[in-house]
């Protein structure tokens, strides 16, 4: 099997303690810094790996989920400041 590209997840503090104080707050929010993401947005995120420790390049996520099953955390929101920490072929939005 040909290798997963992924990249450490530490280049954006995802749950971060930010992220974790705004819980009360209702709909999708960055995993980042907590906020409610905009329509503006358009449902830009992350696709989390190896128990949250990598971002997986989307073209890799079917692969990535039969290597590691058990690690594989799905997609994550994140807003569109956040984002810009992640290099763009990491980027992507939920269900591309
Ligand atoms: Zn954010």
């Amino acid at each position: 099997m040909d290798q997963v590209r992924k990249i450490e997840a530490s280049i954006i503090d995802l749950w971060s303690e930010k992220y974790r104080a705004k819980e009360h707050l209702e709909g999708e929010r960055c995993t980042v810094c907590g906020k409610v993401t905009s329509q503006q947005n358009k449902g830009l995120g992350v696709i989390v790996g190896d128990g949250g420790y990598k971002i997986i390049h989307p073209k890799d996520n079917e692969k990535e989920i039969k290597r590691d099953p058990a690690g594989y955390m799905g997609w994550w929101a994140v807003g569109s400041e956040c984002i810009k920490k992640v290099p763009k072929e990491f980027q992507t939005r939920l269900g591309k």
